[in-house]
């Protein structure tokens, strides 16, 4: 089946990327991929009241911002009318469909008074056998489900589920206003775009037998199923802001790695062995259903800011700083627009690549490379800034001042030199050189700091520490 795999995903622009739409997507992506198949991305935006153009444009952000690229598409159900309206024709024709003349008040009032009676609230069949239209009346369109027999879901996931017909309500598939419902244009798409797996989160599970009846309706070889287990934060409730961020974007913004957070996304529900950091391509050649488990996803965000710290520790130092950029100037490094050496800016990334979890972070700590002026930290000022390593200091500066080249080599001897002469431990130096060139105790080795600094901060940066001693 390798060339005839084709999957979708079908979200409702209501909202941003969040982390359970962006792992559906991910999961179909990974599953075309893996098979050399069709990813379709669907827009459902027949919801009027809550669908927004933005939505549709942050949806698209955020699967290009994670690399998830569709082969066909973004479709939009808006624009598809005609065809459901084709759809739905053929069904009445067929007699798979009828027209209900019933009210939305006459409706309720049935269903109550089922409930009373300790019957099922489901829809009573009374339009079923009309023949006749009502007049004055703009009926909806039912869709005529089988009331005996069982419909079985046979998941990727989950084996058999079955369900028994007579719990199926004779779904509507357009209401009385004329627009179709979501039941009716998903199995359309499917069949028109040809899909042959439907993989979705499992809050969709109850509708899938609903959709098998009209699937075989329009003659349509009934897709497989992937149900996908739900995600849930860490009191074990499902996942929600409560929880902390869910929007994809929203990690971007705080400073993940797009990788970093697919690897973290197919972990939740996937396994493979122990492994835990994979590359695209070994996620893309060992995905499969069978190592997807049936139980709820707990959320760990700690985990995920694990992740992102080897994936900021394994880049190139190149890539980084051209990704870093934009976060220097959030963060009020740079100026908006402002330009820096890249080369350079590689360099001084490469020494705290290391050290940072986040690209906020990293982009924190940069700041005592680039800015003019750094600030002392008032307590560090205190512990190392003092009469005990003035003399320290005086002589360094004296010393560098005559040191042609900034490499780590050359300045380790001028600092050991410095200490030998002073009879003191090389931190008697480093610590106050430390506080002076980058305002606080931590720091890279310091010969990696001034090599990146350059003699002329570095001196500049000196002069003032003494300054603020004297
Ligand atoms: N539009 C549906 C949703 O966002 C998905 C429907 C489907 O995948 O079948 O939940």
């Amino acid at each position: 089946m390798s060339d005839t795999v084709r999957v979708r995903f079908a979200p409702s622009p209501t909202g941003h990327l969040h982390i359970g739409g962006a792992r559906t997507a991910l999961f179909n992506w990974l599953y075309a991929r893996h098979f050399g198949g069709a990813f379709v991305l669907r827009i459902e935006d027949t919801d009027r009241t809550r669908s927004t153009d933005e939505y549709i444009d942050a949806i698209i952000e955020g699967m290009t911002w994670l690399g998830l690229d569709w082969d066909e598409g973004p479709f939009r159900q808006m624009d598809r009318f005609d065809l459901y309206r084709s759809y739905v024709e053929r069904l009445v024709q067929e007699g798979r469909a009828y027209y209900c003349y019933c009210s939305a008040e006459d409706l309720e009032a049935r269903r109550q008074k089922a409930m009373a009676e300790g019957k099922s609230p489901a829809y009573d069949g009374r339009c079923r056998r009309l023949t006749e239209p009502v007049a004055g009346v703009t009926p909806a369109v039912r869709f005529r489900m089988p009331q005996i027999g069982q419909t079985v879901v046979d998941d990727l996931i989950r084996g058999k589920v079955v369900f028994d017909n007579a719990q199926l309500d004779d779904l509507i598939i357009v209401r009385s206003d004329g627009t179709p419902t979501y039941n009716l244009t998903v199995v359309v798409d499917d069949v028109d775009m040809k899909i042959t797996h439907v993989i979705r989160g499992d809050d969709h599970l109850n509708n899938t037998p609903k959709q098998i009846q009209l699937y075989e309706a329009f003659g349509y070889s009934v897709p497989k199923f992937a149900h996908l287990p739900m995600i849930l934060g860490s009191d074990k409730t499902r996942l929600s802001k409560r929880h902390g961020a869910t929007s994809v974007m929203a990690y971007h913004e705080m400073g993940y790695l797009p990788e970093a957070l697919l690897n973290y996304l197919v972990r939740l529900g996937w396994s493979y062995g122990d492994q835990e950091v994979f590359s695209r391509d070994e996620l893309t050649r060992y995905f499969s259903f069978e190592n997807v488990g049936k139980a709820a996803a707990v959320f760990n965000p700690e985990k995920l800011l694990w992740l992102n710290q080897q994936y900021i520790m394994a880049m190139a130092p190149e890539a980084l700083a051209k990704m870093i950029v934009p976060f220097l100037a959030r963060e009020k490094v740079i100026a908006e627009g402002g330009s820096l050496d890249m080369a350079w800016l590689g360099r001084a990334v490469k020494t705290l690549q290391e050290r940072a979890k986040t690209l906020v972070e990293l982009a924190r700590s940069l700041r005592y490379y680039i800015v003019e002026d750094i600030d002392f930290d008032p307590k560090a000022k205190e512990k190392f800034l003092n009469e005990k390593g003035l003399p320290l200091l005086k002589e360094l500066h004296a010393e560098l001042l005559g040191l042609a080249e900034f490499t780590h080599d050359g300045l380790e001897g001028v600092f050991k030199a410095v200490v030998a002469k002073h009879g003191v431990k090389l931190g008697a130096l480093a610590q106050p050189v430390r506080v002076a060139v980058t305002g606080g105790t931590e720091s890279p080795g310091i010969y990696e700091v001034l090599e990146v600094l350059g003699k002329e901060k570095t001196l500049k940066r000196i002069e003032k520490a003494i300054a603020a001693i004297g």
